[in-house]
């Protein structure tokens, strides 16, 4: 008999390179995995649900929850704040089920402290051309928003070397089958095992 902990894995990669896509399509055909709703101080998008997409949050609400240490991991990115809450992920993954975070950088660089044996992704788009209209073609950010978005993107390429994957972001279909053998792969990982084999 095989006893396992669940997954947790870590999905980052620049605003717009389609990581959101690449999540609804993973959790649609993988529905063991749970998705981790992040706290978030940032306003709502339209269609965006509270406790659905993002627990949202005031300034002083989640500096509480700081404080409390509710929280994984938490960063500050482009002018708000973002964080894991901790009881939902550490629950899931003692319980054998895989988490899926997706999280921006710094934050992803604080999980893989306290917890290395996560599988980090990184995501990327195919050109900074290309990431550039995907922002645009959304339409929910100001033009300074994109701009900076834009800068944050850039810089944040630095960090692929941080990571355990990169999944270049051509077309969904692709991205998530390749998304989806990492996962299953990375199950198989002999390290992660424990046999316990009944009457030896
Ligand atoms: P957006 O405002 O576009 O929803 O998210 C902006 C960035 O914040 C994205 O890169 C997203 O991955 C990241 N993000 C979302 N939730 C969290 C979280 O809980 N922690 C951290 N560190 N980043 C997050």
């Amino acid at each position: 008999m095989e006893q396992n902990n669940g997954l947790l894995i870590v999905l980052s990669g620049p605003s717009g390179a389609g990581k959101g896509t690449i999540c609804r399509e993973l959790l649609k055909e993988m529905p063991q995995v749970k998705y981790s709703v992040s706290a978030t101080t940032r306003e709502p998008r339209p269609g965006e649900v509270d406790g659905l997409h993002y627990y949202f949050r005031k300034k002083e609400e989640f500096q509480d929850m700081i404080e409390k240490e509710e929280l994984l991991e938490w960063a500050e990115f482009c002018g708000n704040y973002y964080g894991t809450p901790r009881f939902a992920v550490e629950q899931a993954i003692q319980a054998g089920n895989d988490v899926l975070l997706e999280i921006e950088i710094q934050g992803a660089l604080q999980v893989k402290k306290v917890y290395p044996q996560g599988v980090f992704v990184f995501i990327v788009p195919p050109s900074l051309d290309e990431l550039s209209q995907r922002i645009h073609n959304r339409g929910t950010e100001t033009k300074e928003a994109i701009e900076k978005r834009l800068q944050t993107a850039v810089k944040e390429m630095e960090y692929i070397k941080e990571y355990d994957y990169v999944v270049v972001n051509d077309e969904i279909p692709i991205a998530v089958e390749k998304l989806k053998s990492i996962l299953t792969a990375e199950k198989c990982r002999v390290s992660r095992k424990t046999f316990v084999f009944q009457g030896v």
